[in-house]
């Protein structure tokens, strides 16, 4: 019998959809950052689910309003993968009946807060009581047209690899307090050819192994290239490997790169934006340094289910 350990969590999704029947009206079901559903009338619905739990992705020295900041914003950085405008959020919240109110409305507090930044507003929800560890799960809803929809699946080989922001070290106090990039993902897709796009939730090596895998295509890194942030220390397989970063990873064809940087640094001159490799017609990501020497790119960010390998 296998266990969630063995199956890992990219093991128990393709389980999971396979077990689950396909509706009629899905534009893009379980595997993209977002299922993606025809609302009539030729509108895309986007619908998200995502949850934190007390010990895994917050401890003791968060904030309530860090929390509901953090649980809010994870779900905005998916909207944000596929280019949608958040508009409606249902929260449940997993409570232990010692919680007090104060904490409680701090954390609805920062919920609110990172929606209300974003468009969005939290229409109902739940609450029920949580013998363990306190945990909320935000269900949010957007809308995208569809000419600006993006999908993990679009990148073809010769397209250069970008992301936003710098990466690695989040856990230092970033992963509490991030801007899900959904302004910076709606001017994207109005002034460059994106052809893919996720957000970085699981880290670099690992959210560009499933962009790869879903587009059926591999990539080459450039080591050099790689944006680091100030907590990684240095260090490339932090800004590889390390999740919660929420920053953009996208794709367009070569020939608009540099088209693009020059208007990027107009629009947002406060956050980077870096072309960090090429996508190849291979399988697999390789490594490249300054010699020009390449190895091949383990996938060993964040796994749920094995901890072990993160
Ligand atoms: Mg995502």
């Amino acid at each position: 019998v296998k266990t969630l350990r063995q199956l890992g969590e990219r093991g128990l999704i393709e389980r999971l959809r396979r077990l689950l029947p396909r509706g009629r009206g899905v534009v893009a079901g379980i595997g993209d950052d977002c299922a993606v559903v025809r609302a009539g009338r030729g509108r895309l619905l986007l619908l998200k689910t995502d949850a934190v739990v007390e010990g895994v992705h917050f401890d003791k020295r968060a904030t309530p309003h860090q929390i509901g900041w953090k649980a809010m914003a994870r779900a905005l950085s998916d909207i944000a993968a596929m280019a949608g405008r958040p508009r409606w959020a249902l929260v449940t919240a997993g409570l232990r009946e010692d919680t007090a109110a104060r904490t409680i409305a701090g954390i609805y507090r920062g919920l609110a807060a990172a929606a209300g930044r974003f468009g969005a507003r939290i229409v109902g929800g739940e609450t029920v009581r949580a013998p363990g560890p306190f945990w909320l799960s935000v269900a949010l809803a957007g809308e995208v047209e569809p000419r600006h929809l993006r999908l993990r699946s679009g990148a073809r080989a010769g397209d250069a690899i970008f992301v936003t922001g710098t990466l690695g070290g989040s856990i230092q106090g970033k992963h509490l307090a991030f801007t899900p990039r959904i302004r910076e993902a709606q001017w994207l897709v109005r002034h460059a050819p994106v052809r893919a796009m996720i957000d970085i939730s699981d880290g670099l090596a690992r959210d560009l192994g499933h962009l790869c895998r879903a587009s059926r295509v591999g990539a080459t890194l450039s080591a050099p290239a790689i944006p680091m942030s100030p907590p990684a220390g240095g260090c490339l397989q932090r800004a590889l490997d390390d999740g919660e970063d929420f920053e953009l990873l996208f794709t367009t064809p070569a020939a608009a790169a540099g088209k693009l940087l020059s208007a990027w640094r107009q629009a947002f001159p406060e956050l980077r934006l870096t072309r960090i490799g090429a996508i190849t017609r291979g399988g697999g990501i390789l490594l490249g340094d300054e010699l020009g020497h390449t190895r091949k790119l383990h996938e060993s960010g964040y796994d749920h289910f094995q901890p072990s390998h993160a």
